[in-house]
C-alpha cells in the first residue's frame, strides 16, 4: 500500500481558496468605503427588480447615481443590466458562459470597469442560481437571499445550505401569496429555522411593499 498517496479534496481546497480570495476583494471594497450587497435566488425570484426598487430608494435619499453600482451575472444576455442603467448608476454586465454561478475573478474583471473611487454602494446580483452560489462567497459585506412566493412554499427547507449562509433573507411576490395557496408564516418559520440570524424581509418588488424595510436592512445593519 502507497502511504504517500494524498488523496486531494478538490472541493474543500477550491472553496477555501474563493474564501481567501472573496475576503481580500473586501478589503479592497473596504479601503475605498463601499458597501457591498450579494443577491442569490431562483431565476424569475425577482432580485433584479429589487435591486433596481433599492437604487430608487437610495437615489431619493440623496445618493448620486454614480455613487452606486451594479454587476449583474448571467448566462448570457445584457437585459438585467439594461435595466438596471436606465437610473444612471455605474453597471457592468458578466455573462458567464455556462458557468452557473459568480466567482471572484469575473467581479475583478467586473470592477475594472467601475470608478470605485466614486462608488459607495454595489450591487451583485449572482447567476439565478439557489445552489452552488452559496459555497462561493463574494466577498459582499451582506448575501442576501431572494426567495419568491411562486417557487412554493418548500423552498427553503429544499435549499438548506445557501439559506443557512445568507445575511439576510428576503421573501418577495408576497402579492401573490394568496393566488399561490402559499402560507407567509409558515415560509418565514422554516427559514427561521434553518438560519436563526438572518433577518427576514417580506416584500413585492412589484408594489413597492417592504422595500424601504430590506433597504434601512441592508444599509442599517
Ligand atoms: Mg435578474
Ligand atoms: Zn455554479
Amino acid at each position: 500500500m502507497d502511504r504517500r498517496v494524498v488523496e486531494v479534496d478538490v472541493g474543500r481546497s477550491v472553496y477555501e481558496a474563493n474564501k481567501r480570495l472573496a475576503d481580500e476583494f473586501r478589503m479592497l471594497l473596504d479601503s475605498y468605503g463601499v458597501r457591498a450587497y450579494e443577491f442569490m435566488g431562483s431565476p424569475g425570484s425577482g432580485k433584479t427588480s429589487l435591486i433596481e426598487r433599492l437604487i430608487g430608494i437610495a437615489l431619493n435619499n440623496g445618493y448620486e447615481a454614480s455613487s452606486i453600482g451594479y454587476i449583474g451575472g448571467d448566462v448570457a444576455t445584457s437585459l438585467d443590466t439594461e435595466r438596471v442603467s436606465k437610473h444612471g448608476v455605474q453597471h457592468v454586465q458578466i455573462n458567464t458562459g455556462n458557468i452557473c454561478h459568480l466567482e471572484v475573478p469575473h467581479i475583478y474583471q467586473a470592477v475594472e470597469k467601475l470608478d470605485l473611487r466614486r462608488l459607495k454602494m454595489l450591487f451583485i446580483e449572482n447567476v439565478g442560481n439557489l445552489i452552488c452560489p452559496a459555497n462561493f462567497p463574494l466577498g459582499a459585506h451582506r448575501r442576501v437571499l431572494v426567495v419568491s412566493v411562486a417557487e412554493g412554499e418548500d423552498k427553503f427547507v429544499k435549499h438548506p445550505l445557501t439559506t443557512r449562509l445568507a445575511d439576510v433573507i428576503v421573501i418577495n411576490k408576497v402579492d401573490l401569496a394568496s393566488a399561490a395557496y402559499v402560507d407567509l408564516d409558515k415560509m418565514e418559520r422554516d427559514a427561521r429555522s434553518l438560519n436563526p440570524r438572518a433577518p427576514i424581509v417580506r416584500t413585492s418588488a412589484r408594489t413597492g411593499e417592504g422595500v424601504d424595510k430590506l433597504y434601512h436592512v441592508l444599509l442599517g445593519g
